[in-house]
């Protein structure tokens, strides 16, 4: 076969995109170049469904290995009994825990998707707001926090079988203990989809959800800095609430219920060279570098808030906690939508988002979401936020001025220069 330069030519020219550009999306980042050689190895090859030492294909005794140690780092990372590594994404790891758990019809409540949730959480475009009732709690106008008195008079009026915390876009802490005393109170289970801030959790840099949650689940590709996927985790493994047995006449641990709601409830053959990239996040993940480098998003995020509220920007909750911030670009007469397509061809990439309360659709929004985990990875400090605000700001202020944006391009690309992605 000749080389299929259409496809290597388009992929040469997304590496110079996320080279040359300031990269903001607060679910982005860039992985190393073990767990890209991870990802792009011969483990692609191997069919392996089921679970290591049981397995449904012969051939497995190397990725039965692999899947192994992935699941033991993410154990000792996140403090965890139980993990199940195979789900091959977010989205997939809250489908098989919800298939684990739930019937049809039952009833979960999520953090509202228009206040920063996800749609996973319930949202009628999802399968979980086609196959479950739905309720949902979220900020409040006044603070943009989550207010728990509102949750819990939620979860009373509503009794939900499942409360879910968790957001894509929120951007203060979550207080899980107070989620699981509500949880008890309505006899309800408990899952928190830490997606976006698990690598600030493993590093202890957030509140730990494991002691309190029911259910851990999250994305591999965020903060955590590994290749795309999901994972489901629980701090204790515990009788399923049900009483199912097995054929044996045994009672089945949740355990055994998550694994076979991944495998052969929702997914075929698990993905073994992007578990193998997992394996290799987690094992950097548990190295001290990590440490500096999660808590160096965490600076870098502080920095950015409030380098945004000094030059007049109405942050949502006025600041953050964590990676990521929502900013309201309504006192600024520009939606987000505008925004976006502006600062895409300065070279510096985020996304719209609804705000609380927004008045305009989710294809318009009025504001934007932006997150450090990138620009960190690309070595950018405290002292480098002030001036990617100033480059946003200078594309706001004049979002239609198509020699404003090359000109702010040209000071993203200098800036830029020299701070080279990893080797690949
Ligand atoms: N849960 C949350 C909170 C998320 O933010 C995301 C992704 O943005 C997901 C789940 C789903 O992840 P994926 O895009 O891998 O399906």
């Amino acid at each position: 076969m000749e080389r299929d330069n259409t496809i290597f030519d388009l992929i040469q020219e997304e590496r110079e995109r996320q080279t040359d550009g300031i990269e903001l999306i607060a679910s982005e980042n860039f992985v190393s170049d073990q767990v890209m050689e991870a990802m792009g190895s011969v483990l692609t090859n191997k069919y392996a469904e089921g679970y290591p030492g049981k397995r449904y294909y012969g051939g497995c005794e190397v990725v039965d290995q692999v899947e192994n140690l992935a699941r033991d780092r993410a154990k000792e990372l996140f403090g965890a009994e139980y993990v199940n590594v195979q789900p091959h994404s977010g989205s997939q790891a809250n489908a098989a825990l919800y298939l684990a758990i739930l019937k049809p019809g039952d009833k979960i409540m999520g953090f509202d998707l228009s206040h920063g949730g996800h749609l996973t959480h319930g949202s009628p475009v999802n399968f979980s707001g086609k196959l479950y009732q739905t309720c949902f709690y979220g900020v409040e106008k006044e603070t943009g926090r989550i207010n728990y008195d509102v949750v819990r008079e939620t979860a009373l009026a509503e009794k939900p079988q499942l409360i879910i915390c968790g957001a894509s876009a929120y951007s203060r802490d979550l207080d899980y203990a107070k989620f699981r005393e509500i949880a008890d109170e309505v006899g309800a289970l408990l899952l928190a989809d830490v997606s976006h801030p698990a690598g600030l959790i493993a590093k202890g840099v957030l509140n730990d959800p494991m002691p309190h949650c029911h259910f851990v689940t999250t994305t591999t590709h965020k903060t955590l800095r590994g290749p795309r996927g999901g994972m489901i985790m629980m701090g204790r493994d515990f009788e399923n609430p049900w009483g199912i047995k097995t054929p044996k006449g045994e009672t089945k641990m949740m355990s055994a219920m998550i694994d076979g709601a991944v495998f052969p409830g929702t997914q075929g053959g698990p993905l073994e060279h992007v578990i193998a990239g997992k394996a290799v996040a987690f094992g950097e993940a548990l190295s001290d570098s990590f440490l500096d480098y999660i808590i160096q998003v965490k600076k870098n995020a502080a920095a950015m808030a409030e380098a945004f509220v000094s030059r007049g920007y109405d942050l949502i909750s006025g600041g953050t906690d964590n990676h990521c911030m929502l900013i309201d670009l309504r006192n600024k007469n520009v939606t987000g939508k505008l925004a976006e397509n502006a600062l895409v061809k300065a070279e510096i990439t985020v996304n719209k988002n609804m705000v609380p309360f927004d008045d305009k659709s989710p294809f318009v929004t009025s504001g934007i979401r932006v997150g450090t985990p990138a620009i960190t990875t690309r070595g950018l400090v405290e002292s480098d936020m002030e001036k990617v605000v100033e480059l946003i700001d200078r594309v706001i202020q004049n979002p239609e001025d198509e020699a404003n944006l090359e000109a702010v391009a040209n000071d993203v690309n200098e800036m830029m220069q020299g701070r080279p992605l990893f080797a690949y």
